[in-house]
């Protein structure tokens, strides 16, 4: 393997301890950070992923509720549970798992949330500050993305950085992000002439598209530093966006899947957390 792998768990328990510190002194000073998950309907995933938010929040200290909603509930049942919520002082971060059910309107139940309180990230607020350089609180994954090269040891400034879809979730915010940090960023779509032309102009490639293994190793300049935040499900586990195995051989730097971008997802919505609590003391 040629490429230095880029540890997004080694980066990950860094994190932890340093949210593990923080959280004690805020229980020192009688601050009990708390999350509250809404969970509306029965989506296998969503529980799986509410739980093992659960057990990750008791690790570093932040108390943990799960509220949920059958998937019949009325979307004004959710708006008044998102509402307490809201006024709740003991809580700190609201997450609204995805997907809600059908019936009910995405825009308006994410709108419902306190931007100060919105620790995914999503609300049309928090969104508009990732493109005024604002102190509010960003989505996860595209923090994990420029927070695993940077503990890495990678500079952002000057680099010709490269991202792969434009997905609300990933794609669109790190364009602003990546901005912040000084890169010169290009955005690849479904539309994009010659993809592989612009990925080879690429220091810093990031791969956030939802296609197995479709950045083969002639999509890479030689030396490049990858990032890969995909995560596609196969028969025999999750796998990236990266073709990984032939990908190393080019790549100067680069992260796996598992173990690399989604790895740091939940510290940092933990991290939200604490920053939550910073912005909600301000007010
Ligand atoms: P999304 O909304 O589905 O967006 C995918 C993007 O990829 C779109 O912009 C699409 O282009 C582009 N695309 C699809 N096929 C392409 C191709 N052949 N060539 C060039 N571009 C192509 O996805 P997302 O929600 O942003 O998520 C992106 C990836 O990140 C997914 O693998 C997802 O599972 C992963 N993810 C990871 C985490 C984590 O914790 N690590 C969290 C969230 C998401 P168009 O806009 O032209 O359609």
């Amino acid at each position: 393997m040629a490429a230095t792998l880029i540890d997004g768990k080694k980066v990950a328990a860094q994190i932890r301890e340093e949210i593990k510190a923080e959280v004690a002194q805020l229980r020192e000073n009688g601050i009990v950070p708390k999350l509250a998950v809404v969970l509306a309907g029965d989506d296998p995933a969503s529980v799986v992923y509410a739980r093992s938010k659960e057990k990750s929040c008791g690790n570093v200290g932040i108390e943990f509720e799960l509220f949920t909603l059958p998937g019949t509930a009325a979307e004004e049942e959710l708006l008044a549970l998102i509402d307490r919520l809201n006024k709740d002082e003991s809580v700190h971060g609201i997450m609204i798992e995805l997907p809600l059910p059908k019936h009910m309107s995405k825009q308006r139940v994410l709108e419902a949330v306190l931007p100060v309180k919105d620790v995914d990230g999503v609300h049309p607020i928090n969104r508009g500050y990732i493109l005024s350089g604002g102190d509010g609180l960003f989505p996860a994954t595209p923090q994990s993305c420029i927070e695993i090269m940077l503990r890495s040891g990678i500079e952002l400034k000057g680099k010709n950085a490269v991202i792969v879809g434009r997905g609300e979730t990933v794609g669109k915010p790190l364009v602003f992000m990546l901005l912040n940090q000084n890169a010169t960023v290009t955005v690849c779509h479904t539309k994009t002439a010659d993809l592989g032309y612009h990925t080879r102009q690429a220091d810093v490639l990031i791969a956030a598209v939802g296609r197995a293994k479709m950045i083969k190793a002639d999509m890479i300049k030689p030396g490049a530093v990858v990032v890969d935040a995909g995560i596609n499900q196969l028969e025999n586990g999750i796998c990236g966006d990266v073709d990984f195995e032939n990908a190393k051989e080019v790549a100067g730097a680069i992260s796996p899947v598992p173990g690399g971008v989604g790895s740091l997802t939940t510290v940092l919505i933990q991290k939200n957390v604490l920053k939550a609590i910073k912005l909600q003391q301000k007010k």
